[in-house]
């Protein structure tokens, strides 16, 4: 077993003999994955692209355009396969690369994953994964810190606001000590934290919040409201021309009520139903391993290859009713 610091070295030396450098975001992107992205790319400069996994280059949240880069990221359909190092960030498992991303991170002569998904079984040729950490960021935070540069004030902008959305505002347990001391040295680096988090929380749109309640008031419940769900059809999505971003944090929401053990969200797409778990005590990762899928703990997803949703509901409440 290679060790982080040998790992900290390759890497670090890696991204200085590459030429060309192609780092990946996970499909749906979320503020962890592009936050990470933005940051490294702050930090490696100019031969170093981001490709963001979304078919219309407008279709990441736009929440997140305040992110230094990310508005010049590639997508599918101007991304080139002519990169000889390509890192993924917080990308849980290759299924989570899609299309020509995948083939272009197969291609490429060296590969790098930097995640915290304590799934990720690692499908790079160097594998820099900390399940244990709150956030891709905070692992990136960990190879800078390595290299004893200074943090930038681009590059601190991208890591605090992996961790602020990955740890939840940081009330998550994946928040430790060592994750207030980072955001507190980022917060040194010429940064408006409470701009962040406004960018981040305030500044939805309607249509979100009109999609998100009329979600929670059709929550259901099971097992004497242990379980909580809520089925999101491709009716209710046109209804609400809701995009992948409105369903963020939507399961949160159900797993805050009392009692509640656990809670899903179901959502119709075209590859099958896919699924979000939150829970409070139990391991969701228990589940999704049923189904292919991974995360952490209390927030684990995948996607059930089936087309009925009620069908996939079931399966579901069936392994949870083993853990509870
Ligand atoms: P989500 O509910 O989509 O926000 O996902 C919750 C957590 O589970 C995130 O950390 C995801 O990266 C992870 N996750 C979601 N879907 C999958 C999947 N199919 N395979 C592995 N990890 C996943
Ligand atoms: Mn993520
Ligand atoms: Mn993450």
């Amino acid at each position: 077993m290679i060790s982080y610091m040998q790992m900290e070295k390759e890497i670090l030396n890696l991204i200085k003999t590459s030429l060309r450098i192609l780092i990946i975001t996970h499909v749906n992107p979320d503020g962890d994955t592009l936050g990470t992205a933005s940051a490294l790319k702050s930090y490696i400069g100019e031969k170093a692209d981001i490709l963001i996994q979304v078919n219309d280059k407008s279709l990441y949240p736009k929440m997140y355009e305040f992110l230094p880069h990310i508005n010049s990221a590639l997508n599918f359909s101007n991304v080139k396969n002519e990169y000889d190092l390509a890192i993924a960030v917080d990308v849980a498992s290759i299924d989570r690369m899609i299309g020509n991303a995948r083939k272009i991170f197969e291609n490429a002569k060296n590969t790098i994953v930097i995640d915290h998904h304590k799934t990720n079984k690692g499908y790079g040729k160097i594998n820099y994964i900390k399940g244990s950490l709150s956030s891709a960021s905070e692992v990136l935070y960990d190879l800078f810190y390595q290299e004893k540069k200074e943090i930038t004030e681009e590059m601190a902008k991208g890591l605090y606001c992996g961790i602020l959305t990955d740890t939840g505002c940081f009330k998550y347990e994946n928040t430790t000590p060592k994750t207030f001391k980072i955001a507190s040295e980022l917060a040194n680096c010429n940064i408006n934290t409470s701009e962040i988090a406004d960018f981040c929380y305030s500044n939805k749109p309607k249509n979100l919040i009109l999609f998100q309640n009329y979600l929670v008031s059709n929550a259901k419940f099971r097992l004497n409201d242990k379980i909580a769900y809520t089925l999101i059809t491709k009716e209710i999505i046109s209804k609400f021309q809701a995009t992948d971003e409105f369903t963020e944090g939507i399961c949160e929401t159900l797993r805050s009520i009392a009692g509640v053990e656990i809670a899903f969200v179901l959502k119709e797409t075209d590859l099958g139903i896919k699924v979000s778990i939150r829970s409070k005590n139990l391991d969701a990762t228990k589940i999704t391993d049923k189904f292919n899928g991974g995360g952490h703990r209390r927030a684990a997803g995948c996607t059930i290859k089936l087309k009925n949703i009620n069908e996939a509901l079931e399966k579901l409440i069936k392994q949870a009713e083993t853990l509870l």
